[in-house]
């Protein structure tokens, strides 16, 4: 199939292409869109037959529920079995924004959106363009990322297009996003409100408006004998070609040892990438070097974190090294996705 690409501005879409984009999904195609946290693929979400088409379209395992993404709050009451009031509460903190919300689903949501689950997770983007698509498309919206599976998520449309060209009807370019790693997941579902993914949401920002919030203790781990409850948790995801290690202590050590690895690596004939920082990066030597900002702002490291990953691709790094960043804050949905990029392979110094 021809994918059709469009550009639009981010803030004030062209009608037109977004009257386009709706009918192509009420037709049930697929559509790939900007949002706040990484780009979408978007299909109807009570259209059973799109959700099928997402899943074949990335090469997503079928046991992964899709996000459903909402543009209106009066949505809710069609899409739950009953709205607890938690969601109410957040809803008015947080969205449109980077949280979704995992409740009991109603008769509406067919299973094939969500990986065959009781429970349905849901989303308001903070995002124009998002928002008017979803109006245009009759107001329910399922997306995962719309990378292949396994991949980096897609912070470009150009990201979208290496992925998915010709596998889908269309892609929306807004131009880069502004967070660049997956929203935050809370589960509203049963006992305790619990963090199945972490985003920029914090742990911290959550209890404020609900007390106590439980954390997955998978987040972190990649021993955790324990399955994840988000499905999609439990896949190798993030990941770049290159075989990926995280070097963790004091600064001046990591830079050191990971200068001695590249060095070794460099030794057999492989191309090596290290992924540094502004505080890093003069002392680092490597076939490919990428800077992700400063250690100290996690906004700019998440926002160039899928990219960079996608370069160390595209420029042919065999094995990868990176510095490690603070777990606290923001900083934990970082380590998060860094930690899954590089299967857990952790070297601490
Ligand atoms: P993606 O859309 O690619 O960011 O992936 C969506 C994430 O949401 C995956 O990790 C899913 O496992 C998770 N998710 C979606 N729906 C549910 C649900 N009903 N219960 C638990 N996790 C969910
Ligand atoms: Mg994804």
């Amino acid at each position: 199939m021809e994918t059709l690409f469009c550009k639009v501005d981010p803030v004030d879409p062209d009608k037109k292409i977004i009257e386009k984009a709706g009918e192509i999904i009420k037709a049930g195609g697929l559509v790939a869109f900007p949002t706040e946290t990484v780009y979408g693929l978007g299909g109807d979400a009570i259209n059973p037959g799109a959700s099928e088409k997402i899943y074949a379209a990335k090469g997503r395992p079928s046991d992964n529920p899709l996000i459903v993404h909402i543009a209106e709050l009066d949505k809710l009451e069609a899409l739950c079995k009953k709205v607890p009031d938690e969601m109410y509460k957040l809803a008015e903190v947080f969205w449109p924004g980077p949280l979704t919300m995992i409740v009991d689903k109603s008769s509406l949501v067919p299973k094939e959106t969500t990986g065959g689950l009781d429970t349905v997770a849901i989303r308001m983007p903070d995002h124009n363009t998002a928002l008017e698509f979803i109006k245009a498309s009759g107001g329910y919206i399922a997306a995962p990322s719309a990378n292949t599976s396994g991949r980096p998520s897609p912070t470009l449309a150009s990201h979208v297009r290496t992925d998915l060209d010709g596998r889908i009807d269309m892609i929306i370019d807004g131009g880069e996003v502004g967070i660049g790693v997956e929203s935050t997941i809370v589960d509203l579902s049963e006992g305790e409100p619990t963090i199945l993914r972490p985003g920029y949401v914090t742990r911290e920002m959550l209890s404020r408006v609900l007390g106590r919030v439980d954390i997955d203790t998978t987040i972190l781990s990649g021993t955790d004998k324990k399955a994840p409850k988000a499905p999609g948790m439990k896949y190798r995801h993030y990941a770049p070609k290159g075989s990926m290690t995280l070097v963790e202590g004091q600064t001046a050590a990591v830079v050191k040892r990971i200068n001695e690895e590249v060095a070794a690596a460099k030794a057999k004939g492989l191309k090596c990438g290290v992924l540094c920082t502004l505080e890093t990066e003069a002392d680092i030597n490597a076939d490919v070097k990428k800077c992700v900002g400063s250690r100290n702002d996690e906004a700019a490291i998440a926002r160039s974190l899928y990219r960079v990953l996608r370069e160390f691709d595209e420029e042919g790094a065999e094995v990868i090294f990176s510095e490690s960043f603070k777990t606290d804050g923001f900083g934990q949905a970082v380590m998060n996705r860094l930690l899954k990029a590089a299967g857990y392979n952790v070297e601490k110094i």
